[in-house]
């Protein structure tokens, strides 16, 4: 099933063929840099199965604005600020066949063309997310969300809700009830048992230090008026000596660890129902940064049986040492109908600047003698990731602090010296958070991608500085002075650690401001991106750390359909007003030519 990579070209012989087969208006085939090409005549009739009307269509086929953001002589953009390039896209078998004014249309157009009058909305190439645990965000869909409730029949209210969607017997679990408002007066399995009585029920705390059950779940999993609370935890009685269903800090684990496993199926439920979910956010395609032989298993099988809806860009995680052994010898995949590519390696070398765990060149600000973690004490293996390199694999390093992207570097620097086919491969530092200004030009001569998250800087900034001090601090989250050396950007959430709502991305990048425009000027603004650098960086320039630029990622004939349709424009208000971003509605998602989701209005 698994084979070569293609090598030749795809974007020579996407334009040959629709050269011959349409010969429309050419607008340009791939090349980013080129002004429009010249017209040819249509020699066979193609008809288009998709048409999409009267809509404010950005294809991003201009070249990227300059380094301070200013864009391109030949972008839509004039003294009033942005403007539609087109109004009209026609899609066959999966491709784009035309994009325009409406113009040459009719001939595309018989009476098996679907029709779709956008009426005004915006049309952009597809989304992409490029750092996501989609499997995580599949779990959480299949959790009861009891982040905020206020009371304990409000929770049950909830779950009442949710188990609509659960099979016979399922396990019906929450997260997210607040232990610290309820330590006064907490709830009973009674509660939960008059609702559901025969269904097993466990809802776990906000921060995980308590868990709620019903009688249900406690005798499923063994727990009685016996059973004994481990160090450090309390199962919590009432007046009989009765476990009330209340567990405290360490006995959550007697819970935890009675609540049935995962499944290989229920695995990949989760990676389905979080595919499915980003579909309905706007996303064509996520790259899964981290893929262990679960991941793998479910998303071959998906592939396999065509039930991916949204493209899949796998980055092998480099921890699980069979299934890298085995990519080792096998060499990279891609995919020639681009639903599942295997080219690309996940690694980690720091901790996080939260926990304090990313490697500092210096201690932490408000640490002393403290400087983290990184490289072997972190478990980065150097072995597997150059083994890897060699067979030709992308890699894609998580690095956050200063000393971690340093040392990155120089690990990098040290295989390419090593093997210098290596260094045309696109190797990516995840998160790339805290850099040394001298480092920063090392990253774009040595054609290194940092794939970043805008959401990361508004909600890291109240500590970030407490950690780092003002100085550090201006290397961090550093996407101006990144893009001023001309390194190569990519955004994306990391789901579901941040919000991955593109509006909230693009109101991110924009604004450096958190949801609710703090700080009133964003946070060190001067590291702001334009309304279409934040665009750039979850369309073409997230397509090309995936090498698929040459297939997606803007707007033109022979283009793969992969469309994404909102509400608002986001280059108009994007450059603007956006705040008002944050209003904004993903309309329709668009795969390979299919809709995988429209909106109810
Ligand atoms: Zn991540």
């Amino acid at each position: 099933m698994i084979g070569w990579p293609i090598t030749f070209s795809i974007k020579q012989l996407s334009c040959k063929l629709m050269v011959l087969a349409l010969g429309l208006l050419i607008v340009s085939c791939g090349e980013q840099d080129s002004p429009p090409k010249s017209e040819t005549k249509a020699v066979v009739k193609v008809t288009a199965d998709l048409v999409l009307k009267n809509a404010k269509i950005y294809t991003l086929n201009w070249p990227d604005p300059d380094e301070d953001g200013q864009p391109s002589a030949y972008a839509p953009y004039n003294q009033k600020g942005w403007h539609p390039d087109a109004t009209t896209i026609a899609i066959s078998e999966g491709k784009i066949i035309y994009v325009g004014d409406g113009d040459e249309l009719t001939s595309l157009i018989d009476e098996s063309t679907q029709q779709l009058d956008l009426q005004g909305a915006t049309v952009i190439p597809g989304l992409v997310d490029s750092h996501v645990h989609v499997a995580e965000l599949g779990e959480i869909l299949r959790r009861v969300n009891l982040i905020d409730v206020q009371t304990p029949q409000q929770a049950i209210e909830r779950a009442k809700v949710f188990e609509t969607q659960l099979s016979q017997g399922e396990w019906l679990i929450g997260q997210g009830w607040d232990e610290g408002a309820w330590a006064t007066n907490y709830p009973n399995r009674q509660l939960l048992d008059a609702a559901f009585p025969d269904r097993p029920v466990v809802f776990k705390s906000l921060h995980g230090f308590a868990i709620w059950t019903n009688s249900k779940a406690l005798q499923m999993i063994g727990i009685n008026e016996k059973s004994q609370a481990p160090v450090g935890g309390e199962i919590v009685l009432d007046e009989q000596f009765n476990p009330t269903g209340i567990f405290l800090n360490n006995a959550t684990n007697l819970i935890k660890d009675g609540i049935p496993k995962t499944t290989a199926a229920e695995f990949e439920q989760f990676i389905a129902d979080g595919l499915a979910k980003m579909a309905r956010d706007g996303y064509v395609s996520v790259h899964q940064a981290g893929a262990a032989t679960e991941h793998m298993n479910a998303f071959e099988k998906l592939r396999a049986e065509n039930r991916l809806p949204i493209r899949v860009y796998a980055m092998l995680s480099a921890r699980d040492k069979s299934l890298a052994d085995k990519w080792v010898k096998k060499g990279p995949y891609t995919d020639p109908q681009g639903w599942l590519d295997i080219r690309s390696v996940k690694a980690y070398y720091d901790g996080a600047l939260g926990s304090r765990g990313a490697r500092l060149l210096e201690p932490y600000s408000d640490l002393p003698d403290h400087k983290g973690v990184s490289g072997d004490g972190y478990g980065f293996d150097g072995e597997i990731v150059k083994e890897l390199m060699k067979s030709g694999f992308q890699v894609g390093i998580h690095a956050i602090g200063d000393a971690g992207n340093r040392e990155t570097l120089d690990y990098l620097q040290s295989v390419y010296n090593e093997y210098p086919l290596a260094k045309n491969n696109r190797h990516r530092i995840e998160h790339a958070q805290v850099i040394s200004e001298q480092d920063i030009p090392r990253l774009a001569k040595m054609s290194i991608v940092a794939s970043m998250e805008p959401p990361h800087a508004v909600e890291d900034k109240t500590w970030a500085e407490t950690r780092l001090g003002s100085d550090r601090i201006k290397g961090a989250y550093a996407w101006r002075s990144l893009r001023q050396a001309n390194v190569a950007l990519t955004f994306n959430s990391d789901l579901p650690g941040s919000d991955h709502n593109i509006f909230y991305g693009l109101h991110s990048a924009i604004t450096r401001q958190d949801k609710n425009s703090q700080p009133e000027n964003g946070w060190y603004p001067e590291q702001s991106m334009t309304a279409e650098e934040a665009l750039r960086g979850y369309t073409i320039w997230a397509t090309y750390s995936a090498f698929r630029e040459e297939q997606t990622g803007v707007l033109a004939n022979g283009r793969w359909a992969d469309i994404t349709v909102l509400d608002i424009d986001p280059l108009q208000v994007g450059e603007t007003q956006p705040q008002k971003l944050l209003d904004g509605k993903v309309l329709m998602t668009i795969v390979n030519g299919k809709i995988v989701y429209q909106s109810q209005k």
